[in-house]
């Protein structure tokens, strides 16, 4: 096998990096104090340091290896695709057999009013994708006064100008300057912001905080709600039962646009294709990435329901939008491949009927802890919230110091689980074992102790 850099040492390696590599959303001044931790190889849900250490990846990377790591048929896919062809555009009425057949392929497992897809390279240029697609149906039905979208506060949507728009995030807000037409409502965030309300009644009043905005700037402005079925950068928030379908009701009566960001429970995550699936809410519109390809290449899209699609393929008039990567061949074989695996391995019915509901019994053990004030999740996704006080749901502190605590002694056990603030969060590899799964929680229990013993509980 070619190989395309040198073996270095770690030192060598973290001191390349610090001169010349600036990461995504990292302090550049803390990468070059501290240098990186650096990933070398990784094989089933397990990843490998420079330095040998062997770490259970409770993240799937960044939500996106769903399958795990050391998958030898995506991995052939991906090169058998660019042997025969590594690249043609979809643009000017061109098309190729791996970009056709994996449009079809996502028509057939997702909701039946869900028949077409538009490509992108990621998550980020799939919500860039909703607002110009969005804009432009509400054009095409004589309704241009529609440009508003209603996102909410924490929310995470990408980080491209419209993805971040349309996100929540404050921090990131505070480093640019946003859409004018996206507006921030209340997030489903029972734990955080309920109150003395039940989750029931917090999920009703979360949801008409979109129909009081609505109110507010206009029925007849408002092109769409968009909102992650569960929110995942967020802090893996799941809204209570009430909320979706009063989402739902909202959006209907109004008339606007129903967007469900699947980048995050798409491809099984909750055990169904996707999280509009879950909560059995019908979207118009689902962008998606991440877990389509397990990872293996950079692929996203937008599925566009038939209300949508109709409009956009009857009304004629070119739609000036595209990427050059969009449906890359092999990014298409890539997650044909996955979605194969996901199929043929029932992979979904293992998450819905049997893993998920082991994994979810034993991480919710944690709750039990001196330190954790709540643990939630659905399938293979889920969170523990840290606190120094259970019943007042209050944090340790605004700086999240509990938060980065207990991260550093999840990686000092051998787990990578993320903090958000004080949240830690979990959306594990779909394909973990019981007994990988049971390490996963007894290596948190592990992290807990530590973190407790260090601030002094
Ligand atoms: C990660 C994420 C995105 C952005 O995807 P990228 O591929 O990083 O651009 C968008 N929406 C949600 C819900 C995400 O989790």
């Amino acid at each position: 096998m070619s190989q395309t850099y040198q073996k270095r040492s770690t030192a060598e390696w973290q001191s390349m990096d610090a001169g010349h590599y600036l990461h995504p959303f990292t302090d550049f001044k803390d990468q070059m104090e501290r240098g990186s931790r650096i990933i070398t190889r990784a094989e089933g849900p397990y990843i490998y340091t420079s330095d040998g250490q062997k770490i259970l990846d409770g993240m799937s990377g960044l939500w996106c290896c769903n399958l795990g790591y050391g998958q030898q048929e995506i991995a052939d896919a991906v090169a058998e695709q660019l042997k025969e062809l590594p690249f043609y555009n979809s643009f000017f009425q061109c098309a190729h057999p791996p970009s056709i057949e994996l449009s079809a392929k996502l028509a057939e497992v997702a909701a039946p009013h869900m028949n077409n897809v538009f490509y992108t390279g990621s998550g980020s240029e799939a919500n860039d994708t909703v607002i110009r697609m969005v804009h432009r149906y509400w054009d095409l039905l004589g309704q241009p006064e529609r440009k508003i979208f209603i996102s909410r506060h924490n929310a995470y949507h990408g980080s491209t100008i419209g993805g971040a728009s349309l996100g929540g995030m404050g921090g990131m807000h505070s480093q640019f300057t946003r859409l004018p037409y996206v507006h921030h409502v209340d997030q489903p965030y029972w734990y955080g912001e309920g109150g003395d309300m039940s989750p029931e009644e917090f999920g009703l009043k979360a949801a008409r905080s979109i129909e009081t905005k609505i109110l507010e700037l206009g029925a007849d402005k408002v092109a769409a709600f968009i909102g992650e079925p569960i929110q995942g950068a967020g802090g893996v928030i799941v809204p209570p039962s009430t909320y979706w379908p009063e989402v739902k009701r909202i959006c209907d009566q109004y008339g606007i646009l129903l967007i469900t960001d699947e980048v995050i429970c798409g491809f099984g995550r909750t055990g169904h294709w996707f999280g509009a699936d879950y909560f059995n809410v019908e979207a118009d519109l689902m962008p998606f990435a991440k877990g389509v390809t397990n990872g293996y290449q950079p692929l996203g899209g937008v599925m566009v329901g038939d209300r949508v699609a109709d409009v956009l393929k009857t009304q004629g008039g070119e739609f000036y939008h595209g990427y050059t990567y969009s449906g890359h061949p092999a990014a298409c074989a890539a997650a044909l491949a996955t979605i194969n695996i996901l199929q043929r391995d029932k992979i979904l019915e293992q998450v819905r009927d049997t893993k998920g509901v082991y994994l979810q019994e034993q991480f919710a053990t944690l709750a039990d802890h001196p330190i954790v004030g709540e643990a939630r999740g659905v399938g293979f996704v889920g969170a523990i919230e840290l606190t120094n006080d259970k019943s007042a749901r209050t944090r340790f502190d605004d700086n999240s110091t509990a938060g980065d605590l207990c991260r550093a002694a999840c990686i000092e056990n051998g787990l990578v689980m993320r903090a958000v603030g004080d949240t830690m969060i979990i959306a594990p590899p779909l394909t973990m074992s019981t007994d990988e799964i049971d390490e996963l929680v007894d290596r948190a229990r592990k992290a807990l102790d530590l973190t407790a013993q260090r601030l002094g509980k």
